[in-house]
């Protein structure tokens, strides 16, 4: 197959339109089978459900093609599952779980041209989302949603090499205790937009997140979960009904726990115990793990031994296990690769 004459190793972050996204509608109690198409413009009306009161979820994931040279995404099931939970938590019906896996398939077999070559480091974002698209005024939930998946080609998250970076304590909160900091929902981003620009002006690259309630317990960044290395090589990750539960960071888990023979424990953590870690991370799709050299708390500090100059050894090797079993040069476990074509 002919790839698109696009400049894979300078790819940027941004949208780039790829030929076909998939859609499906759901009326009249039901989601119709579904189709692909070349039209990527959405038309609803003015007083729609997602327009009005937010009513939307997404997911995201890659596919990409491995040493052996398949297009592949990493376990979509799981995408799923989640997209599943947030549509029940947003009085949403949810979009069934077997045909959320083929219109991936499907949606990047159409594309296959912008799945970027191996050891191009650029990947094939794919978006999946959904949203109530009939006329809501009344408080309620939609009648009428929409269904889509569409893929833009995105570059390598590290260029020229991964740095540590520096974030900062956020004085505002994104979830709140009982709310909807454990789905993918676009209202929790919303609202997080005012604190990650004013994190930027400030010159961080991102905000830690505390619990709302007590403010004495570590949660995620605005769309990353955290993972800690202590002195003695256990990976700790905070727990928290109010932080998204990252496909990434568990499947760092299991590879800490099942390939590299470390302990792993899943618990909530204190920001006073911060200054003890040897190691922070931000676990996400995009960039599997950025690693964290320095947090700033109100003028005060807090420098990991693993400094501001590269990845910290136990996060490095539990980064080049995961991208080696993505990629094809490690086993991965069953039914962690889909194979697409
Ligand atoms: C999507 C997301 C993550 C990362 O999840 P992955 O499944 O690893 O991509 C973490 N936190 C938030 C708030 C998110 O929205």
């Amino acid at each position: 197959m002919e790839k698109a004459n696009i400049d894979w190793e300078n790819l940027g972050f941004g949208y780039i339109k790829t030929p076909y996204r998939f859609v499906s509608d759901y009326k009249n109690g039901a989601w119709d089978e579904g189709r692909l198409t070349e039209d990527d413009k959405v038309v609803i009306t003015e007083c729609a459900g997602v327009l009005q009161y937010a009513q939307t979820c997404f997911e995201g994931l890659k596919a990409y093609t491995t040493l052996h040279g398949d297009i592949v995404c990493f376990r979509p099931d799981l995408n799923a599952r989640r997209m599943h939970d947030s549509a029940l938590r947003l009085e949403m019906p949810a979009f069934p779980q077997d045909k959320f896996v083929d219109a991936v398939r499907q949606v990047v077999k159409a594309n296959a041209a912008y799945v970027p070559p191996y050891g191009s480091g650029a990947t094939l974002y794919i978006r999946p989302y959904m949203f109530g698209s009939d006329a809501v005024i009344g408080v309620k939930p939609a009648n009428e949603y929409q269904f889509r998946i569409f893929t833009t080609p995105v570059g390598p998250y590290f260029k020229g090499g991964v740095k540590p970076i520096v974030i900062k304590v956020s004085d505002f909160d994104r979830a709140a205790p009982h709310g909807t900091g454990h789905i993918k929902a676009g209202l929790n981003y919303a609202m997080s937009l005012h604190a990650i620009v004013t994190a930027h002006q400030e010159g961080f690259a991102e905000n830690m997140y505390l619990d709302p309630a007590t403010r004495s317990k570590v949660e995620e960044t605005g769309g990353a979960n955290f993972l800690f290395i202590t002195k003695d090589g256990t990976v700790v990750t905070p727990k928290s009904d109010s932080i998204l539960p990252s496909i990434t960071r568990r499947s760092l888990c299991y590879v800490a726990e099942h390939y590299l023979g470390m302990k792993v424990e899943h618990r909530e953590v204190l920001f006073s115990e911060l200054k003890d870690f040897a190691e922070c991370g931000l676990c996400g799709t995009a960039a599997v793990i950025s690693p964290v050299g320095k947090i700033y708390d109100h003028g005060k500090e807090i420098c990991f031994p693993s400094g501001m100059e590269k990845m910290g050894p136990v996060i490095q090797k539990l980064y080049d296990t995961l991208t080696g079993i993505q990629m094809g040069r490690i086993e991965a476990p069953e039914g962690w690769i889909e194979v697409i074509a």
